[in-house]
């Protein structure tokens, strides 16, 4: 039998839940200043999060797409978090490293797939054929060079 349920549990087990009880960029609740989110302070934090694409934003983003929701949560957060989250410069900074770090990583793949392809030049059957024309040319241009 299958009872609608709309405790939602089951669903996102492995999804980290935000604890509205504690401070919400950092989910800690020292004595710092404390300030509400509210509606004008949504619309920068929501950029940060979907900008960001770290853990905090990863925990937030399915609460904070839902914006009555969200603030209906009366969520609070240290000023010095909210500042250091949404703050313009870092929140680029934080993009062009992920950027970069996806450029690594692609550049890291492609060579990671052309090696095996360059080990394999002894001109076996399982070699591509493009591969060995280019060996070959090249080792060519190497010969007629000297
Ligand atoms: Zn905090």
């Amino acid at each position: 039998m299958q009872a609608p349920s709309n405790h939602g549990d089951g669903q996102k087990r492995s999804h980290p839940r935000t604890n509205y009880a504690s401070r919400l960029i950092c989910q800690k609740s020292s004595e710092q200043t404390l300030q509400r989110m509210t509606e004008q302070g949504y619309p920068s934090l929501l950029n940060a999060i979907l900008k960001r694409d770290d853990d905090v934003a990863f925990r937030l983003q399915d609460d904070i797409s839902d914006k009555p929701h969200f603030l209906s949560m009366n969520p609070l957060c240290h000023a010095k978090c909210r500042n250091a989250y949404t703050n313009k410069k870092s929140v680029e900074e934080r993009c062009r490293a992920k950027i970069q770090k996806r450029e690594q990583t692609d550049n890291l793949q492609e060579s990671q797939q052309r090696t095996p392809q360059i080990l394999t030049r002894s001109g076996r059957s399982t070699t591509p054929i493009k591969n060995v024309l280019f060996v070959e040319s090249h080792v060519t241009r190497k010969v007629i060079g000297h």
